[in-house]
């Protein structure tokens, strides 16, 4: 493998809020970038900063030996990389794919970017556009290590944190997906709520301090959760799971008596009470995910 890529210029193919994010951090840090993406105009300021829009995706790649696609989905970047021209373009560069997806998705593109010669890296970005090129940006990356530290310059332009998770490609799309997991029924949970609590005339402003309140409890929990997970225990003597089933059985009564739906919230009832059932009572609610792994019961 070559290390000897010209990390001056970038290519980034994909301009969505998140891809214009990038290629602005590239410009920032005075890279020579590239630019393309499948609609026209999205370009504009960014060339008005000094990128070069290019016509055509593989004009795109062949300005740069460093590729970053960041698309809504791996469909779409497929739809780019698969091109015949495109894939040619590409031989012999650095492809990172920023979009998020599932790691059979990131593992088979590796594959297919292997059969092309082109070296691949997988990424996933835990943070929202406003962070790119701030120290508060999150990136996770998986793949070869030594195509990740070649690289890795012309990727800390891009401002914030940069893991590398290991040499499967997978692995970061595997972290997006577990940390998505997170972020999306809590997501569910503070819709529901806003919802329950409206009804009861309460507006989101005078809950939203409490609100603050109970996500402030968690992350101490998820790092002492965690620890228990790995080690199998799950005592609950503190919170056994028997009360937390109680408790979610209440915001399901509430809920339901103002005709608010409460299917997130029973499906959980359910994973609680399946643990009481298997004679897990007296552990705490992460137990469920010994149950959700079907194993430990
Ligand atoms: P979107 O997820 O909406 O992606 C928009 C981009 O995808 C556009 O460039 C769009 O092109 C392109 N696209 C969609 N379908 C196709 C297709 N079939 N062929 C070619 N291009 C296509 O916006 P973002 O830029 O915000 O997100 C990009 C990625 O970054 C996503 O995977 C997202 O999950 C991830 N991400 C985004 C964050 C954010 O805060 N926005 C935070 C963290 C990760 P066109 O303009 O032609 O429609």
């Amino acid at each position: 493998m070559s290390t000897y890529d010209d990390q001056s210029a970038v290519t980034v193919l994909g301009l969505g809020p998140m891809g214009r994010a990038l290629a602005g951090a590239f410009l920032d840090a005075g890279l020579r970038t590239t630019v393309w993406n499948r609609t026209p105009g999205r370009d504009a300021e960014l060339v008005a900063r000094g990128a070069t829009a290019a016509g055509t995706a593989e004009e795109a790649v062949a300005a740069s030996d460093f590729v970053v696609v960041c698309v809504v989905n791996y469909d779409a970047s497929d739809a780019i990389l698969r091109q015949p021209a495109v894939a040619d373009a590409l031989k012999d560069r650095t492809l990172v794919n920023l979009t998020a997806d599932t790691p059979a998705r990131a593992r088979d593109t590796a594959d297919w970017a292997a059969a092309h010669g082109i070296r691949y890296l997988d990424g996933a970005i835990m943070t929202p556009t406003t962070t790119i090129g701030t120290p508060e940006a999150v990136f996770l990356h998986s793949g070869p290590e030594d195509v990740y530290r070649a690289h890795q310059p012309v990727l800390d332009t891009l401002g914030g944190t940069h893991t590398h998770l290991g040499e499967d490609v997978g692995r970061a799309a595997a972290y997006d997906i577990a940390l998505l997991d997170i972020f999306w029924t809590a997501m569910a949970g503070y819709a529901h709520a806003l919802a329950a609590a409206r009804a009861e005339g309460i507006t989101g402003r005078e809950l939203a301090p409490f609100a603050q309140g109970i996500a402030a409890i968690l992350p101490p929990l998820f790092e002492e959760f965690a620890g228990d997970a790995d080690a199998g225990n799950y005592s609950g003597d503190l919170n056994p799971i028997t009360s937390a089933a109680s408790s979610m059985s209440h915001i399901i009564e509430a809920s339901e008596a103002h005709a608010i739906e409460a299917s997130v919230m029973r499906a959980v009832e359910g994973q609680a009470r399946r643990v009481i059932a298997l004679g897990h009572g007296t552990d705490g609610f992460i137990r469920v995910t010994d149950l959700l792994s079907r194993h430990g019961h």
